[in-house]
């Protein structure tokens, strides 16, 4: 059984790669293509296996080589079903967790190459210019980023001098995203504050994290001024390695929820972690 293995570094557009990787899964000449499912990797990847002819499987956590078997395991049904299955289709692409490509390549013995990209772009459209084309916000949800920096509702509460701070806490939480890379979360109480929103203008409810927000899949996690509630921590539970920074001891972090609690003010321990960056 072939097997090629590919990483894919950068950002490209839909029209871009889908032609580059259709060329690559049909150039591998391999029966078996992997992929890490980073989101470039999510959003064009099935439209370029489609182009190519070959069969394609996502969100891929652990893949076993028997002979001329390959059995891959997937969860299912949010993450309730372990599920392990194979098929004969050829070429397979199989996109798999990010985080574990690494290791499922050294399992199998390959070698991930840079993905070749620069196949022509097939489209009808002519670019003759751009014409005032707005700058837009930069986004502060990095799906790939090695960390989530998760913001909660106590940036916004009055602090020991008996004020609230919301401009400092904006710069010092923006401050720590542009030096860190790290891709913002936010608790449901801190999107939901009508009073926070016009300093907190980077952040929507696009940045809540929780059991009505999103469940993030990053290696590593830091929680400040969050209190750790249930409804909130539950979408952290792809996030391994957590961290948690609250003036209250006996915060929802401190019941098992976190590795490192640090019972600190999160204003003094963010300025100087951005002085130390
Ligand atoms: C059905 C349902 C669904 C929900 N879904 C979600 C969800 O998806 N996501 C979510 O987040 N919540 C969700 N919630 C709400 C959740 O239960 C909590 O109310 C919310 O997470 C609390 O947000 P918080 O921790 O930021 O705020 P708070 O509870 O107000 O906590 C603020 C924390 O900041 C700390 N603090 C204050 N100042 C400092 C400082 N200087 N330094 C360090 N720490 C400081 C305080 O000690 C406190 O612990 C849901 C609730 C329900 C009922």
């Amino acid at each position: 059984m072939t097997i090629k293995a590919y990483s894919i570094e950068g950002n490209g557009t839909f029209a871009q790669d889908v032609p580059a990787f259709a060329a690559a899964i049909r150039g591998a000449g391999a029966e078996i293509v992997l992929v890490p499912g980073v989101s470039r990797a999510k959003r064009s990847m099935p439209a370029a296996a489609m182009r190519a002819g070959a069969a394609i499987d996502t969100n891929v956590v652990a893949v076993q080589a028997e002979g001329d078997k390959l059995t891959v395991q997937r969860w299912a049904y949010r993450q309730r079903i372990l599920t392990a299955f194979t098929r004969v289709a050829r070429p397979w692409v199989i996109l798999v967790d990010p985080s574990l490509f690494g290791d499922v390549c050294a399992q199998l013995g390959v070698t991930a190459e840079p993905m070749p990209s620069g196949a022509a772009v097939e489209t009808r459209t002519t670019v003759n210019g751009v014409v005032a084309a707005g700058k837009g916000g930069e986004s502060t949800i990095k799906p790939d980023s090695p960390l989530l920096f998760v913001a909660g509702a106590g940036w916004t509460k009055k602090q020991a001098d008996g004020a609230a701070h919301l401009d400092e806490a904006a710069a010092t939480i923006t401050g720590f995203l542009a030096k860190s890379g790290a891709s913002l979360g936010s608790s449901k109480s801190l999107v939901d504050m009508p009073e926070a929103a016009a300093a907190f203008s980077f952040m929507s409810h696009m940045n809540q994290v929780g059991q009505t927000g999103s469940t993030p899949r990053h290696a590593k996690g830091l929680a400040t001024c969050c209190h750790g509630e249930e409804p909130h921590v539950v979408g952290w539970r792809f996030v391994n390695e957590r961290r948690a920074v609250n003036l209250d001891a006996n915060c929802g972090w401190a019941q098992g929820k976190t590795d490192v609690l640090y019972v600190a003010d999160a204003f003094a321990v963010m300025k100087k972690v951005n002085e130390l960056l």
